[in-house]
């Protein structure tokens, strides 16, 4: 934007909502653009009393995901990130799918009056691509996890694709390239560390995600005995420019921090909404200092992009939670959508506001709606309140990003909304057919949350009761039996049943190990997976199949929110467990005795992983014997588990 008298385009009869940091407003004023595109004629454009308004910023949002956007509603965050959104990225995320779903989420932006959003992604090169041919501009950011990503097999691999990205977008007129690493509790120290110092080499923002839920701040005082903020500048992550999405569950001291290193934070207050995150104390933030900007987040966790609902939002929540309606007036909510939010992701000085030297960023509003007047002249601020409370994003008319029009009397310019809505619904149906077959087994479920299920395993095994303890005791310490080795467990199990009773189990086991005092050493969770169909039976020893192990990586609670089984029940013994010799084979020997459902006397389980029919009968035969052994009926042994008897059903 520059002076009238060298312009190449004057927008005339305008009201000019400069968004400078004196708040002025021009009535009948006018903005003169020197247009950086050349194929631009000199031009005079009468606004007929619209308004003309800084573009809107996008302080946070994951433009590809457009493409998931209504995949899965109402599901906790974990649940949601963990069980859908990240299994059906590794199977579908590809450089044409970022491109399409980032040119569908710059259509939906430029509709919503967006000229210029903070992106973070995987493939960050094709979301740059598409955006910067749809005209606008963007902070796009390439995620680096800990784990694999849809675009690197290691963090290494996916730290090298951030440099080369940055190395290659860099002094973009339209995009800002930066590193995000994704979380502090998705990264490591080392990540978060070496990211930092890549933004600084290249002297680009940051973009991660802070604080969003009060797990993530109870894991992190629990794990590293600090909150987020203070634990991410222990590893270095303020030495660069840092733009925080969320920030929901941050203290006044970290409030004080995220000001003194000069971070932006995004404030996200439909997604923080929809995944129960909470509301985000913004008002406190502003007072401190810091530069809040306004988000959608993905559309997966919003399901639009359309930042007039986010700045009407924000108003009205930090109104809404503080009891106190002066808190974040329409005109803040505006500046934190604008300059603010231009500010927090260190873009300020090209953009965010209508003032001589920015880049040419504007938006024509038409208030001349029927929920839009009338309109009132005695209170000159009165104009914020008409754009914030009354507008909808359908008011936008005209959009110009870096003095080119991306919409022109409501048509888009850069892109065909046709043909976008036709892709994305072709993308839709396959991951449609995806989630469909793995929702057909509760196995399938499994390898597409964990990644990580071992092996499956055949084994001979047998459970049955014992008349004492002490017997037991005595053979194992006895000649006949060789100890390799022992150990002590308190077990805390939860079983889950399906409708469909050939989905066999699934099975999440806490041990905590105890010492020869019954003190708790250490613990851990696994998950198994039993096939609910039994091989083969030589006499009362059963030959399974299919269980599958893996470590439990997600809490009993995720998993039953994941898997949403028919039935649950709670299984809770002390367990002494042994791998012993006998008769030239070994066998696992547990000793249990039942704390839940309560139960008199003890158990004797027998096992040992098998490869052939002949091995198992061969197995079988010795454990039989071994169970006289140790004092067991045959008589009285236990088909179906701890977990039926849990269920009370005769065993
Ligand atoms: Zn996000």
């Amino acid at each position: 934007m520059t002076d009238a008298a060298t312009c190449d385009l004057l927008l005339t009869n305008a009201i000019v909502v400069t968004m400078d940091p004196q708040f002025t407003v021009h009535r009948a004023g006018a903005v003169a653009v020197t247009a950086a595109m050349a194929y631009q004629a000199a031009e005079t454009i009468d606004c007929g009393g619209r308004v003309v308004l800084p573009g809107m910023v996008n302080a946070h949002t994951h433009a590809p995901m457009t493409l998931l956007r209504g995949l899965a509603d109402d599901l906790r965050l974990d649940v949601w990130l963990m069980g859908y959104m990240m299994p059906v990225e590794r199977a579908f995320v590809s450089p044409d799918f970022v491109r399409l779903g980032t040119r569908l989420a710059c259509a939906e932006m430029i509709r919503s009056g967006v000229t210029c959003f903070a992106d973070m992604y995987y493939f960050e090169d094709a979301v740059a691509d598409a955006t910067a041919a749809a005209g606008m501009r963007a902070l796009c950011a390439q995620t680096v996890l800990r784990f694999p990503t849809p675009d690197a097999t290691s963090y290494e691999e996916s730290l090298a694709h951030a440099r080369d990205f940055i190395q290659r977008w860099r002094g973009h007129p339209l995009i800002v390239p930066a590193p995000a690493p994704h979380a502090p509790y998705t990264c490591t120290p080392e990540i978060l560390r070496a990211c930092a110092e890549l933004a600084v080499e290249f002297d680009v923002p940051l973009h991660i995600h802070l604080s969003e839920t009060a797990l993530e701040v109870e894991d992190s005082r629990r794990l590293h005995g600090m909150p987020v903020v203070p634990w991410v500048k222990k590893h270095g992550l303020f030495d660069a420019k840092v733009l925080a999405a969320h920030c929901v569950h941050v203290d006044e001291g970290e409030i004080r921090a995220l000001k003194n290193y000069n971070a932006g934070v995004a404030h996200n207050p439909t997604s923080n909404l929809k995944l129960g995150a909470g509301v985000a104390p913004v008002a406190r933030m502003i007072d401190l200092g810091v530069n809040v900007g306004i988000g959608t987040d993905g559309a997966a966790s919003n399901n639009d992009l359309d930042m007039f609902e986010e700045v009407r939002l924000a108003a009205l929540l930090a109104k809404g939670t503080s009891g106190d309606p002066t808190a974040i007036p329409a005109r803040t909510a505006l500046a934190m959508a604008t300059r603010m939010g231009a500010r927090a992701m260190h873009l300020d000085h090209l953009i965010g506001s209508l003032e001589a030297g920015k880049r040419a960023d504007l938006i024509v509003l038409d208030l001349d709606r029927l929920h839009n007047v009338p309109a009132f002249g005695h209170d000159a601020g009165g104009i914020y309140g008409q754009i914030v409370y009354a507008s909808k994003s359908t008011d936008v008319v005209d959009v110009m990003c870096n003095g080119r029009w991306l919409m022109r009397n409501s048509a888009l310019l850069t892109l065909d909304e046709r043909e976008l809505r036709y892709a994305a619904r072709t993308e839709a149906a396959r991951v449609d057919a995806f989630l469909v077959s793995r929702e057909v087994s509760v196995l399938q479920k499994l390898v597409a949350v964990g990644g990580a299920v071992e092996q499956e395993s055949f084994e001979v095994q047998v459970k049955a009761r014992v008349p004492s303890a002490e017997k037991v005791m005595a053979v194992i310490g006895g000649d006949d039996v060789t100890v390799i080795r022992s150990s002590h467990y308190h077990q805390y199990d939860t079983y889950w049943s399906f409708d469909d009773p050939d989905q066999g189990w699934l099975r999440y086991r806490e041990d905590e190990f105890l010492d020869e005092a019954g003190a708790v050493t250490g613990a851990r969770a696994r998950l198994t997976f039993t096939g609910r169909t039994r091989e083969d039976r030589f006499g009362s020893v059963l030959l399974s199949r299919s269980r599958y192990y893996a470590p439990a990586t997600h809490s009993a609670r995720f998993y039953r929110e994941y898997f949403r089984p028919a039935a649950e029940r709670i299984v809770e013994k002390d367990r002494r467990r042994w791998l012993v010799a006998y008769r030239g084979v070994e066998f696992y020997v547990h000793l249990d005795r039942l704390l839940e459902p309560a139960h008199d006397g003890y158990f004797i389980e027998v096992k040992s992983r098998t490869w052939s029919r002949r091995d198992a009968r061969d197995k079988a035969a010795v454990i039989t014997d071994l169970l006289a052994v140790l004092g067991a009926s045959p008589d009285d042994t236990l088909s179906d588990g701890y977990a039926d008897l849990a269920a009370g059903r005769p065993s």
